[in-house]
């Protein structure tokens, strides 16, 4: 019999796995790969199960949930090294206190390192950097399938690569390292536009070298820019305005829409609302929530460990930069002819991250050249999973790229379409290091363990 049913953050994916683990020791997840009979495979690891597919699902076999194992072991002039359970914000956190700080100051501050440094994560480069944390993993330290401990790092770039793809298909991270910079002073500001306005300005937008996340408004053809950009110096101020904007996103905007959602049964009011929070939250962030020099790790956040009202989720898929215009006006005229069809939309927003090219890891969404995203943020209300299925169609075939980790419901075809020869290689790699398949679950089984069709290029 399962032990126990077990469910992501968000309460939309289940697992029941047969036994679950809370290791406090290398040597218990040791103990755990070897004996077999007490602990079923799939063995699957889990951090803060934040994903929002079926990624770490243990259907049947061993949980194992590496959040006892959260210690900071070291902090140098450049790197910083953790247990696999540690969450990213309190290393952030740590390294600040030190006037230092992660490359990548993702706004989950709840990833755990284990995951950080093997899956897929997201957020605006800042100007010479990447988006995707697991680029900055520099050591990974593992526990293999069959209980030895096995280790990645620069000495091998090629190994390191797929590491940092390997969502626990290689074994259990128990320590990672990850590069670290001198703590700096961070500009940030917001602009709004029309759609049409932005696709023409594109050009010189991006030209102003900043980083840039979009939120999208497909139903009023409005875009917000929040840009960020470094500044030298040691002085730091205006905490308060990643407060204000991290608490509108992690309580007050989900919270709205779940009310929203459940209480406004006449669509035409409902959106009314959503569409008139969302024009007070850009007047607000355009006009007021700026900062010339706030410090990088102020815009993590701490999500409670259960989700309750204010829970949201999201999905994505990556464009190529080039293609993104014209994506985009679709994208906008998409949805809303979605919601002419069944009347449903995002309760939320949509949002966006303009990503550099990283070969860092093998998945990476960005391996071929600079994407930009599109996110529809909802709070998950019925007809999100529906919807999701079209996206999902409408982004392949544009030549949208997904995370394993991040994009609900991707089809096996839909992550050969993406990914095309990285598959296969992908699979000879999970083969080498598992070749039991002690680690494999299902959601992989049909996504690593297939044939794609013949090769169509580099994706
Ligand atoms: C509200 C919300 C906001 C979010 N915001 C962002 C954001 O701003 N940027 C962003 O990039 N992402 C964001 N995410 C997505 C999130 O970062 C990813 O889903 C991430 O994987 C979650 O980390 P986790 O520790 O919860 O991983 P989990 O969901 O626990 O695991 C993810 C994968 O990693 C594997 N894994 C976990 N730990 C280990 C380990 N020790 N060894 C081997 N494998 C392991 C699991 O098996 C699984 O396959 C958000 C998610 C939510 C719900």
């Amino acid at each position: 019999m399962p032990a126990t049913e077990i469910h992501n953050w968000g309460k939309d994916i289940f697992s029941n796995p047969e036994v679950i683990v809370k290791p406090e020791t290398v040597e218990e997840i040791q103990a755990v790969m070897r004996d077999r009979q007490r602990y079923p495979s799939p063995v699957r690891a889990v951090g803060s199960n934040h994903s929002t597919t079926a990624c770490g699902v243990a259907e049947g076999g061993t949980l194992v949930d590496m959040r006892k194992m959260n210690k900071i072991l070291s902090i140098d002039a450049d790197t910083i090294t953790t247990q696999a359970g540690t969450l990213y914000i309190d290393a952030a956190l740590a390294l600040e206190r030190q006037g230092k700080q992660l490359f990548v100051n993702v706004e989950l501050g709840n990833l755990s390192m284990g995951s950080a440094c093997t899956g897929g994560t997201k957020d605006a480069s800042m100007p010479g950097e990447v988006g995707q944390v697991c680029s900055y993993a520099m050591r990974i330290k593992m526990v293999s399938p069959s209980g030895e401990l096995i280790e990645f790092d620069e000495s091998d770039p090629k190994a390191l690569q797929y590491a940092r793809s390997s969502y626990g298909l290689f074994g259990i991270v128990y320590e990672v390292t990850f590069k670290v910079q001198k703590l700096r002073p961070m500009k940030i500001y917001h602009e709004g536009y029309t759609l049409e306005a932005f696709i023409q300005r594109l050009p010189e937008l991006t030209a102003r070298d900043e980083s840039m996340m979009f939120y999208f408004f497909p139903h009023e053809d409005r875009i917000m820019v929040e840009y960020r950009a470094y500044q030298d110096g040691d002085r730091f101020s205006r905490r308060w305005v990643w407060k204000v904007r991290n608490w509108v996103w992690k309580s007050f905007a989900p919270t709205y829409g779940w009310f929203v959602s459940k209480y406004v049964p006449w669509r035409g009011l409902r959106y009314w609302l959503v569409d008139t929070l969302n024009k007070i939250v850009r007047w607000v962030q355009c006009g007021m929530l700026h900062g010339e020099r706030t410090s990088p790790t102020a815009q993590m956040i701490r999500y409670p460990e259960t989700s309750g009202r204010s829970k949201y989720t999201f999905s994505i898929w990556a464009f190529p930069e080039e293609e993104y215009p014209a994506i985009l006006r679709d994208y906008f005229a998409f949805c809303k002819d979605y919601y002419r069809k069944t009347h449903w939309r995002c309760d939320m927003l949509n949002v966006g991250y303009r990503i550099a090219e990283d070969r860092g890891s093998l998945f990476s969404y960005s391996y071929s050249g600079k994407v930009m995203t599109l996110d529809p943020v909802a709070t998950g209300a019925h007809g999100w999973d529906e919807f999701l299925r079209a996206y999902n169609d409408y982004c392949v075939k544009r030549g949208g790229v997904p995370l394993f980790n991040q994009t609900k419901w991707i089809l096996p075809e839909q992550a050969c379409q993406a990914f095309d020869g990285r598959i296969a290689e992908f699979r000879e790699q999970v083969e080498r290091y598992d070749p039991e398949q002690r680690m494999l679950n299902q959601y992989f089984r049909e996504r690593v363990f297939q044939d794609c069709p013949a090769s169509t290029g580099e994706a």
